[in-house]
């Protein structure tokens, strides 16, 4: 573009306008969308103008032409973006929970892109229910009573006591009024769904008699909640779900568990906690337990409720469910899940399952296919950073079985300009790469990395170290 005209007193007039400014930004990004163009093309000539109103110097026009072509590119970029989930934390809220198996991608896909019976019976022409299949699979699975499915957990959560306990009391130990993720908090939750809360016991011990002394004509509901991201240790209290159903039993009053997290298929045998398998906890003596679709159930964002078929049926017909209720991508891709979960293979089809069971064999082959490759990036690049083959523990993550890690395989990296700084190159690299640190060492755990990514995460990790 032409520099600004010497003769020209004031700097405002040497900006281009937007159009010119578009004009240049695609001669030099042809592939950029023109909105994105126009867009930082606007944001940034009025940030010029406002900065010569304030300092009266004149703009460098290659700088704005610069940083319009990095904001449009980053604008453009679909998100949320992929990344390379390289923490061995299978359950990584911010990276987004559960990863879909492919055929639930397949399935959302399809009932995305075109019409389905969603809320029609092709048998009689009439309409039907919609999610009665994803309840049937739940049912089946879970051998509850009745089942039932919505957006999310909190969503399970809040119409489970709307539906229980609305401008009634609601028993709750103090041990069990946790925040979950920073923006779920049990007493909020409560106070939202018109329910009085009613704390029992301390922070570290409750007793069955602080329940029983808490029971008045006015109690609806006795709520347990798991802890999901922490622990309690030492002189340490809780009164057991067994227990807590004998108290509500006695009185008639129902026993409602938020569990957070829990896989349908039983896990405990392989050495996952006791309250892992949301069934067994109706067997103990809940009347209604609700988790979240997209933790250890490895499938989409969903609020899964199970139960007494009185309870459920009462949270269908509220008014409430119509606005927490599951929209037709989820559906089809929970309704895959549970297929899956029903089949032969879960731990093949459902990539959370395949993680979590990843044998040692498995991960340590990983580990030194995936070392071997970085060896041979960084002797190309002459980097100083050293690689190992090491076991390491990690946690589950996502809110779920706190105090509980498995052993895993990392490749460890260490030298070069440190942990920190190797660590914020792979974030910026491509595809985005997140890892763990450990004390001198930047650790890439293959629990969470399948085979097909193992190139790919070579690649950014040698753009990163160029
Ligand atoms: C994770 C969790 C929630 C929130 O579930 P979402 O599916 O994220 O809405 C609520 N309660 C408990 C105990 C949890 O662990």
């Amino acid at each position: 573009m032409n520099p600004p005209s010497p003769v020209n007193p004031d700097p405002r007039r040497s900006l281009p306008s937007v159009d010119r400014l578009v004009a240049e930004l695609e001669r030099r990004a042809p592939d950029a969308p023109r909105w994105a163009l126009l867009a930082v093309a606007r944001d940034q000539l009025r940030e010029a103008r406002d900065q010569i109103a304030r300092d009266g110097a004149a703009i460098d026009l290659e700088n704005v032409i610069a940083k319009s072509l990095r904001q449009a590119a980053r604008l453009a970029e679909p998100a949320p973006g992929p990344v390379l989930n390289a923490t061995g934390v299978v359950l990584h809220t911010n990276l987004g929970r559960a990863p879909l198996a492919e055929g639930a991608v397949r399935a959302a896909t399809l009932a995305a892109a075109g019409y389905s019976d969603l809320e029609l019976d092709l048998s009689t022409g009439k309409r039907g229910k919609r999610g009665a299949r994803v309840a049937d699979k739940l049912v089946r699975l879970s051998g509850a009573e009745a089942a039932t499915a919505v957006n999310n957990n909190a969503a399970a959560v809040m119409l489970a006591l709307d539906t229980l306990a609305r401008g009634r009391e609601v028993i709750v130990s103090r041990g069990e009024l946790v925040e979950i993720g920073g923006s779920f908090r049990v007493p909020d939750i409560m106070e939202r769904a018109g329910v009085r809360l009613v704390e029992v016991g301390t922070t570290n011990r409750t007793h069955p008699r602080d329940y029983e002394n808490a029971i008045g004509p006015d109690t609806a509901l006795l709520l347990k909640v798991h802890r999901s991201n922490f622990e309690v240790r030492g002189f340490v209290k809780e009164v057991g779900l067994g227990e807590l159903a004998e108290i509500g039993g006695r009185h008639g009053i129902p026993v409602f568990e938020d569990l957070g997290s829990g896989s349908l298929i039983d896990l405990r045998e392989r050495g996952f906690p006791r309250d892992s398998y949301p069934p067994s906890r109706l067997t103990e003596g809940a009347d209604l337990v609700c988790f979240s679709g997209d933790k250890l159930l490895g499938g989409p964002q969903a609020g899964l409720v199970i139960g007494k078929s009185e309870i459920v049926e009462a949270m269908n017909r509220n008014p409430l469910a119509r606005a927490l209720r599951l929209d037709k991508m989820t559906l089809a891709a929970l309704d895959w899940t549970l297929s899956a979960l029903l089949g032969e293979r879960p731990e093949q089809d459902i990539p959370v399952l395949a993680s979590l069971l990843a044998t040692p064999d498995t991960l340590e082959r990983r580990a030194r296919d995936l070392a071997e490759r970085l060896r041979k990036c960084l002797e190309v690049l002459g980097s100083e950073v050293q690689v190992a083959c090491e076991t390491d523990r990690a946690p589950v993550g996502g809110g779920s079985l706190p105090g509980f890690e498995l052993d895993t395989w990392v490749v460890a990296l260490r030298g070069g300009e440190g942990p920190e700084s190797l660590a914020a190159r792979l974030r910026s690299s491509t595809p985005p790469v997140v890892a763990r640190n450990r004390d001198d060492a930047l650790l890439l755990d293959v629990r969470t990395i399948t085979d097909e990514q193992l190139d790919p995460l070579a690649a950014s990790l040698e753009l990163a170290l160029r």
